[in-house]
């Protein structure tokens, strides 16, 4: 197990308190300790990576979260599968910057908790519980890295935190959960599509690139996207309205720029659907993020970056994730 804070890690002054709360300050030792019900289960060796709300994840952090999965599964043969404790803001960001960098068939389970460790009715605890049978059940090789909350299993590829309140927080748009986890075992009756880890090679490197989201709104302010091309940003993902749609004013500012230009995404800001090819990618320089949300599409950037990509690597591997979905 690898803890890295967030809300189940959290601790408020008070027992109905579920909104002021200090994120990311119980230590694993302790989060392990509060289920004494994980010593039937697994052996569970813990490590604490960082302690904070999922906000604050660092690249940093993210750096060493990978270094420990990857030598985790290396050093040790007869380890079942890891699970990692995370804040569930951008629970989803981890999960799939995971897929997309580790390739090994046991499973990675991410899960956290909506509510603090010191909540009544806290549902860290059974998240932990159940995060820890779906990372030891055999049904769960091969399906890459999967996020464990309110008994439902989903793929890192899909899953998105789609409330701000309540356990049941977390859907996957369009297709739905894989499967559920209960006290009969885990239930995994779909096959996870998306298991590919396109970057498992990569190095990550010391500097990441910068890339940055803008949001599509009626008369957005164009000097943002501006002044992100004249910052020299490497990467931008649009959160387009509708099918990922830019307004003619920022297309003008693309289509006239003639400095260098960044490795740019379209993706949606509806929530679900994929955002296609468009006629003005051509003009604009950009390329369509699929069924990619536009957090995930960043973290793709970001790899694809690293990895030196260019426009048609990062078109090649974007046909090869919607090949999968
Ligand atoms: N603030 C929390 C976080 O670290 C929210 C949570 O974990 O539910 O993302």
């Amino acid at each position: 197990m690898l803890a890295t804070g967030g809300t189940i890690a959290g601790r408020a002054k008070d027992v109905t308190a579920l909104n002021n709360y200090s994120a990311g300050v119980i230590h694993a030792e302790q989060l392990l300790q509060s289920v004494p019900q994980l010593q039937q289960l697994a052996e569970i060796q813990v490590e604490q990576i960082a302690n904070v709300d999922s906000a604050d994840l660092t690249f940093a952090h993210w750096q060493t979260l990978v270094t420990h999965v990857r030598s985790a599964f290396a050093a040790d043969a007869d380890l079942a599968g890891v699970v990692i404790s995370h804040g569930t803001n951008t629970l989803e960001e981890t999960a799939w910057l995971l897929q997309l960098l580790i390739d090994d068939p046991r499973p990675v389970v991410l899960g956290g908790a909506m509510r603090p460790a010191t909540a009544l009715s806290a549902d860290g605890p059974l998240n932990l519980f159940q995060a820890v049978q779906v990372a030891s059940a055999p049904q769960s090789r091969g399906q890459g890295v999967l996020v464990v909350m309110d008994g439902w299993i989903h793929a890192a590829r899909k899953v998105t935190k789609v409330a701000t309140q309540g356990v049941g927080a977390f859907a996957s748009p369009g297709t739905g959960p894989l499967g559920w986890v209960d006290d009969a075992g885990v239930h995994l009756p779909l096959v996870c599509e998306a298991r590919e880890a396109p970057f498992a090679g990569l190095t990550l490197p010391g500097q990441w690139p910068k890339v940055a989201i803008l949001y599509g709104c009626v008369e957005p302010e164009s000097s943002m996207l501006t002044a992100m091309l004249k910052a020299r940003i490497q990467g931008l993902v649009f959160t387009g309205t509708g099918a990922g749609q830019l307004s003619a004013v920022e297309r003008d500012v693309l289509r006239t720029w003639s400095g260098p230009r960044p490795l740019m995404l379209r993706a949606s800001r509806c929530g679900s659907g994929p955002v296609h090819r468009s006629p003005e990618d051509e003009r604009c320089g950009t390329l369509p993020a699929g069924s990619l949300n536009p957090q995930k599409a960043r973290v793709l950037l970001l790899l694809s970056l690293s990895a030196g990509f260019n426009g048609v690597q990062m078109a090649a591997v974007l046909a090869q994730l919607e090949s999968m979905s």
